[in-house]
């Protein structure tokens, strides 16, 4: 009897364990993105599950750039609710969308100052507005 019991503890340790395991790790979010205006940023999943997405202030400007409706994207987070999904903080580079097959970061480029930006807008330098730069995550 006594083995048994000591089984069932095992089995209830690595049981936890699992549990523990799934909860905090990162969960990826592949689908088609809608950016729509006064509406939060939604993917729409090939299962056609649609999901709002939220992130940090980085992440929130990108997803109301309407030049990224469309896209087949990526995000790495975790769901908050069934139907919503937390993106992980920016500096991860946890928001991709795929172009020509392969994931690109989100960048903002100003041909006058040549200056790349995270968030889509004027420009830092001249105040023009900056153009949408798709690049991919392991260029400098
Ligand atoms: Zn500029």
């Amino acid at each position: 009897m006594r083995s048994s019991v000591c089984l069932l503890a095992i089995l209830g340790a690595a049981l936890w364990a699992a549990d523990v395991k799934s909860g905090p790790s990162p969960e990826v979010l592949r689908g088609k993105l809608t950016v729509r205006d006064g509406q939060p940023a939604q993917v729409e999943t090939a299962e056609h599950k649609v999901v709002i997405l939220d992130g940090d202030d980085t992440t929130r400007k990108v997803l109301g750039d309407k030049r990224l409706d469309g896209f087949q994207v990526e995000a790495h987070g975790h769901f908050t609710a069934p139907d919503h999904f937390r993106i992980d903080d920016s500096y991860t580079h946890s928001f991709l969308v795929r172009q020509n097959g392969r994931l690109k970061m989100v960048t903002y480029w100003c041909d006058v100052c040549s200056i790349r930006a995270y968030t889509p807008g004027p420009c830092v330098c001249c105040q023009r507005e900056t153009t949408l730069d798709l690049r991919d995550p392991d260029q400098p």
